[in-house]
């Protein structure tokens, strides 16, 4: 991937790139490249299988050295898929499909890294391929809906927002969660057509709400990388909070560390532009990726979530305990707000509190559900029922 030299860095450094590789391959290896920023190396002549491991590990060391683009210096991250022959494939069209299929989820377990094609990856290829095509078919059967987990103040002690969760409700398998296909969604481009819907069909249900009288009511969203990509994102926010007459300021967004900072100083722009329609910002998920505490002070952003594999740890574990009261601190420190995810005991919230967090998240206080469920949740309030020890015994 060669993210971190923008788009105008992009031709010499493959140039580059490919040098390396084909000084490391042997003679009598052939490296093409099959567009994007994706090779394909074909190495005959091994004594043993395992020494492809030998040319993998070349190939990754020469990669692993910095480069020097239009006078800046980064690195890239290289991902690389394996297939065999005659194990993996006969023929030239499978052996390329099955590696293509294994760098598929080399990449998909965090990009620097290398995967061999085995017949279970293979299954669940084929597996993917039944759900993208379904998927396909779902937005215009109307197969999504949408839950809301509530977000509670600590000060207050007032519901004030609800997150967003998609959910498939397909027709043989059920209520699918997002982690099965929201990647798929992704990696197809699906999701800025699934992306917009959430967005009205959320809108929307903001806006009977708040006509039937439940008001100051903020709604977050998830944001995925391609949808941030897409040029048409901000008009189909914008579209989104005029078309069911919303106000912006009820509205939040939530990027992922990866996104925000992985691209920095493309999207910053991008950020501003969203920014500009009024709504709020959050960072998902922050802790579990790498931030510049650089971009976190430059960028428009008005919340960090603590990841939620950090709470769970927060009375057990002293290191967790000590990232989520840092990362308190640090958002104090930017004056930002933070929410705590994953919630699940009256301890967590105890704690939460103590260390000045601003609002939970989590099944303690209620696992995301069905809008009309979520409507006689708010009008219930929370009495007090969540507020104490005692009180949190039958949850
Ligand atoms: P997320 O944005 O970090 O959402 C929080 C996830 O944690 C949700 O899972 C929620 O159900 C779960 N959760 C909440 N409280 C607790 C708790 O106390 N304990 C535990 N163990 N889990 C808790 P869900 O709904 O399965 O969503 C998973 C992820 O899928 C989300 O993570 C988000 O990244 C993505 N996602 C969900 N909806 C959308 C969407 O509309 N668009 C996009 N692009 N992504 C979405
Ligand atoms: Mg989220
Ligand atoms: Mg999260």
């Amino acid at each position: 991937t060669t993210d971190s030299f923008g788009p105008q860095g992009g031709d010499p450094l493959l140039r580059d790139v490919s040098a390396r590789i084909a000084q490391v391959l042997r003679e009598g290896a052939t490296l093409a490249r099959l567009g994007g920023d994706e090779f394909v190396a074909l190495v005959g002549d091994l004594r043993q299988p395992e020494d492809v491991a030998t040319v993998i590990s070349r190939i990754r060391g020469a990669l692993s050295e910095p480069f020097k683009i239009g006078g800046q210096e980064g690195f890239v991250t290289t991902s690389i898929g394996v297939s065999m022959f005659p194990s993996d494939g006969r023929d030239l069209d499978t052996l390329v499909r099955h590696a293509d299929t294994a760098l598929y989820t080399a990449k998909e377990l965090g990009r620097d890294d290398v995967r061999y094609f085995t017949p279970e990856l293979n299954r669940r290829a084929a597996e993917r391929l039944v759900i993208e095509a379904d998927l396909r078919r779902a937005l215009e059967r109307g197969e999504f809906t949408i839950y809301y987990q509530p977000q509670v103040d600590l000060y207050t002690r007032q519901i004030v927002a609800a997150e967003a969760l998609v959910r498939w409700n397909h027709p043989t398998r059920g209520l699918v969660p997002p982690g099965a296909f929201i990647q798929i969604a992704e990696d197809s481009g699906l999701i800025v057509a699934i992306g917009h819907w959430i967005l009205k069909e959320g809108c929307r249900q903001l806006r009977a709400w708040r006509d039937r009288g439940i008001q100051h009511l903020r709604l977050s969203f998830n944001l995925s990388p391609r949808q941030f990509r897409d040029k048409s994102l901000v008009s189909s926010v914008a579209d989104a909070i005029a078309g069911a007459g919303v106000d912006a300021d009820q509205i939040e967004l939530e990027l992922t560390e990866s996104l925000v900072m992985g691209s920095a100083d493309r999207f910053e722009a991008g950020l501003r532009e969203l920014k500009g329609l009024g709504l709020s910002l959050a960072v998902d998920d922050f802790g579990t990726g790498y931030s510049s505490l650089n971009y976190l002070k430059r960028f428009p952003i008005d919340k960090l979530k603590i990841d939620q594999s950090f709470v769970r740890g927060l009375e057990t574990d002293s290191d967790d305990a000590a990232i989520a009261r840092t990362v308190i601190a640090l958002a104090r420190s930017l004056k930002l707000k933070v929410t705590a995810e994953g919630v699940e005991t009256f301890g967590q919230l105890e704690f939460l509190r103590m260390h000045g967090c601003d609002e939970i998240q989590g099944y303690y206080v209620a696992q995301p559900m069905p809008a009309p469920e979520f409507e006689r949740f708010v009008r219930n309030g929370l009495h007090g029922g969540i507020w104490s020890r005692r009180s949190a015994g039958n949850r």
